[in-house]
């Protein structure tokens, strides 16, 4: 029997953190929010430029529900009014700082009606502890307000995920859902429970408390979650992105070719045409290096226009192009390097005033089986375009 009981005590043990005392949890509130805020100052200057502001409101947010947990955990010895508004005030507030942070890192403008809830929370928690005290209305207001905030951020950060952040971005979702929900829970059964105030023992109270204790802690380190995982796919696009055209550089047109060759070796075909511009130092030289870089973007956005996967098309160096078409022979390749000549041709540059014709010369081949490397068909692709540009340039060879 004895046994049984301690089992039982002991299956009830997890339980006692409900008996938590508020007070104590609200400056736990606090010292956690203070001490994540002075972590995330610390690394502001590691952070990238384009987070940082979000950062700032991230950090102001944090500062304000820290302030908040103290006028809540003294709150029998501030007089009631006060305590009621500045505390609330700096909770509502420290929740839509936190949605505007993460609007502002994903670039979106903030709307104003989480402001306006704000502003409208602070009226009804006015009347309800100056004219009508009554405390259940006032945590309807002030826990529903806060859950508005807390869900509308989780959907906003669920709708951008996809477009960067995959795991921080869940988890920001995550976190941001279960604390709303707590204060959502707050809301909506405060009719029906019998809690006096916020520092009354009881179930709610030490979930609301838990829920705004562990946000800033697990909520902060999303964020920088977030922010380490953008400057990380960030940097791994940049390695195989060249800066002036956005187009795939060196390394990710070698890296297409050398992965078309392994296919090639189970029996298909590649076809590569490499083309460079005709005359371009003339360019340069007449119209000055910016004109040139406009030049190379000009043909960029043809290229992009003009080749489509599984072809990769990109800068191979200085004003010289690659285009990897896999599944291609000679033919196929050499049409679609007429068809991009004479697109090329056709499309000058057009400038105010004046139009600026420029053309290119293309050699294009195919690899073979027995090419060790990639390198051997780019090398007669190479000769092609060499013939090209001594036959009177603008022109397509093949390699024979
Ligand atoms: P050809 O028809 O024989 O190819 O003549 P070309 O003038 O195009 O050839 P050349 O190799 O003499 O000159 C290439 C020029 O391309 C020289 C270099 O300054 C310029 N260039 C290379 N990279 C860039 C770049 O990123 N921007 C600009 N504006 N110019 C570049
Ligand atoms: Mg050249
Ligand atoms: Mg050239």
């Amino acid at each position: 029997m004895l046994a049984r009981d301690n089992w039982f005590n002991e299956a009830l043990e997890p339980m006692k953190f409900l008996e938590m005392h508020p007070q104590s949890i609200y400056l736990t509130l606090s010292l956690l929010s203070l001490l994540t805020g002075g972590v995330l100052g610390l690394m502001h200057r590691g952070l990238a430029p384009d987070v940082q502001p979000a950062a700032v409101l991230w950090r102001i947010g944090t500062l304000m529900l820290a302030l908040a947990g103290v006028f809540f955990a003294f709150r029998g010895e501030v007089p009631l009014v006060p305590s009621v508004m500045v505390g609330n005030t700096l909770a509502m507030m420290g929740t839509v700082l936190y949605a505007h942070g993460l609007r502002r890192f994903f670039g979106l403008s903030m709307p104003v009606w989480p402001y306006v809830l704000v502003a409208v929370g602070l009226i009804a928690l006015l009347v309800f502890v100056a004219w009508y005290p009554m405390y259940r209305a006032r945590v309807i207001f002030a826990s529903g307000i806060m859950a508005t905030h807390m869900i509308a951020a989780a959907i906003w950060v669920f709708q951008r995920r996809n477009l960067e952040l995959e795991v921080s971005g869940r988890m920001m979702t995550g976190v941001l859902l279960a604390c709303g929900v707590i204060m959502a829970l707050r809301a909506v059964t405060a009719p029906f429970t019998d809690v006096p105030s916020p520092l009354a023992p009881g179930w709610i109270n030490v979930l609301g408390g838990l829920a705004g204790a562990v946000f800033p802690v697990v909520g902060t380190t999303a964020f920088l979650m977030m922010a380490s995982e953008r400057s990380r796919i960030r940097l791994q696009r940049a390695a195989v992105t060249d800066e002036l055209t956005g187009l795939p550089n060196r390394r990710a047109l070698t890296f297409a070719a050398q992965q078309g060759l392994a296919e090639i070796r189970g029996g298909g075909q590649m076809g590569l045409i490499l083309f460079d511009i005709d005359r371009f130092k003339s360019i340069n030289d007449t119209y000055g290096h910016e004109m040139g870089d406009r030049a190379l973007a000009h043909i960029a956005d043809l290229l992009r226009a003009g080749v489509s996967p599984p072809a990769v098309a990109g800068r191979f160096g200085g004003e010289e192009f690659l285009c990897v078409v896999p599944g291609a022979g000679l033919d196929q390749a050499a049409a679609l390097a007429e068809s991009l000549r004479r697109r090329l041709d056709s499309s000058p540059l057009v400038l105010p005033g004046r139009e600026l014709s420029i053309t290119a010369s293309f050699g294009v081949s195919t690899v073979r089986p027995e090419d060790i490397s990639i390198d051997r068909a780019l090398a007669r692709a190479d000769e092609a375009l060499y013939r090209a540009k001594a036959g009177g340039r603008n022109r397509v060879e093949i390699d024979c």
